[in-house]
């Protein structure tokens, strides 16, 4: 093939690899992920698509190593994105301020002390004890309507001392990285 052709190829590739990344980084900027991995991803699409094109018309890559450039790349985007997404889903939630309290005993949650954390879409509860949170889910409509909460479904809870996420439907666990 003449290297015009060739270099069609690889712009189509390249296009793939743009859409990739900007998938990649609407998807997170959604999920409200680091700022870092947006900035990531960013330059690894924009730098992949010219450096990738422009060194084969150059002469300093061959064919076969600009499409294996091209697709570690796109590869190198989806796992910084799935990385992104993991460590967002286990990152701890927001410390407990001076007025938070338990959402079925009215007890001033303490930040230094054990406290659990129900997850509801957006919306986090405290509570001093996991009877609380038990009981909270259990009589969850209840709750609702006596604090006036506009809350989504529960899906996952977070405890203090463990800084471990406990999934409600499956078992899974996430350990959180950072504080
Ligand atoms: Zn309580």
């Amino acid at each position: 093939m003449e290297k015009q052709e060739l270099s069609h190829i690889l712009v189509i590739l390249a296009g793939l690899l743009r859409a990739v990344g900007i998938a990649c980084m609407i998807a997170l900027i959604f999920m409200g992920a680091r700022l870092r991995y947006i900035f990531l991803i960013a330059l690894l699409t924009v730098g992949g698509i010219f450096t990738t094109v422009l060194s084969f018309l150059l002469g300093i890559l061959s064919f076969t190593h600009a499409v294996i450039y091209e697709v570690v790349v796109i590869f190198i985007n989806v796992l910084v994105f799935f990385h992104a997404y993991r460590e967002k889903k286990n990152l701890p939630p927001p410390k407990p301020s001076e007025t938070t309290r338990c959402v079925v005993c009215s007890a001033y949650i303490k930040p230094n002390q054990e406290y659990f954390v129900l997850r509801c879409g957006e919306n986090y509860l405290y509570f001093d004890t996991e009877e609380h949170l038990k009981r909270f889910l259990e009589n969850i409509e209840e709750y609702k309507k006596f604090r006036n909460l506009q809350i989504k479904e529960p899906e996952c809870y977070y405890i203090h001392s463990k800084r471990i996420w406990v999934d409600l439907k499956q078992k899974e666990v996430g350990v959180s990285k950072s504080n």
